[in-house]
């Protein structure tokens, strides 16, 4: 029912140039796709250059963070429509590195939510817990407070165009993969926080994409798993090779 999405995050990585092989390399590699969507957030410079060498394939292109006004005196920060009109169609927010190191609190991952529906571009608002608040017991305590805090004021009409990645901070770069299990596990519990804020059909119709260490050879197991709608993926989305074994998993 909900089309598989596997999104790539370059966080800073990647030269224009390297940005651009990547693109004329991954457009051969996944011409014949329709499912499932596929989409890449590089940095933000280079959101309208891939937007144009993208064109025509299945490869959407989306940024990592937008701030939250839609114009003003707010140097070195990106907008919405800045965005959109770059050829941006989703955004990244709240991903754990911006909460981390940038003071990214559910409050400021709120105000960009709303930031991004205004301007048309699909939200994929990230949540996770870290190693220490999992070892405490604490992950579902965490999670519904990010949820709860951060799409709070959504309406349910709003609310069916989000996305959500599930992304353990203990597994994000590190190499660790939440077994599929303990992953569906939280996914579950996600999606019943959703049906909570936005009744049955919103809650199923909402995409929950799973991140953190993802690659080719434990995507299929991840994918094989209900809840699991997809991917957010860090550093396998920077090889193109490494990307389409990912898009190209197995099963659903
Ligand atoms: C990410 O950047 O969101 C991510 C999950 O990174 P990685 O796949 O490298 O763990």
């Amino acid at each position: 029912m909900r089309t598989p999405l596997i999104a790539g995050n370059w966080k800073m990585f990647k030269t224009l140039d390297e940005a651009s092989s990547w693109a004329d390399d991954i457009a051969k590699r996944v011409s014949d796709i329709t499912r499932p969507e596929i989409l890449v957030c590089p940095p933000c410079l280079y959101v309208h250059a891939l937007a144009e060498s993208l064109r025509g394939s299945p490869v959407r292109v989306g940024s990592q963070n937008v701030f939250w006004e839609d114009s003003g005196a707010f140097t070195g920060e990106v907008s919405a429509p800045m965005l959109a009109s770059a050829g941006a169609s989703h955004v990244i927010i709240g991903h754990s590195e911006r909460r981390q190191y940038f003071g990214e609190t559910d409050e400021t991952v709120n105000k960009r939510l709303f930031a991004a529906i205004r301007g048309g571009l699909t939200p994929i608002v990230c949540v996770g817990e870290t190693l220490d608040q999992r070892e405490a017991g604490k992950t579902n305590t965490v999670i519904e407070a990010q949820i709860k805090n951060g799409l709070a004021g959504i309406d349910p009409g709003q609310a069916g165009l989000l996305v959500i990645a599930y992304e353990p901070v203990w597994a994000i770069g590190t190499g660790k993969t939440a077994t599929p299990e303990t992953a569906q596990g939280v996914h579950a519990f996600i999606r019943g926080l959703l049906r909570e804020l936005f009744g049955q059909e919103v809650a199923d119709r909402i995409r929950i994409l799973y991140g953190g260490s993802v690659k080719g050879d434990n995507i299929d197991a991840l994918m094989a798993k209900a809840d699991i709608d997809g991917a957010l993926v860090g550093g396998a989305s920077l090889d193109a090779a490494s990307f389409e074994r990912i898009i190209r998993f197995k099963g659903k």
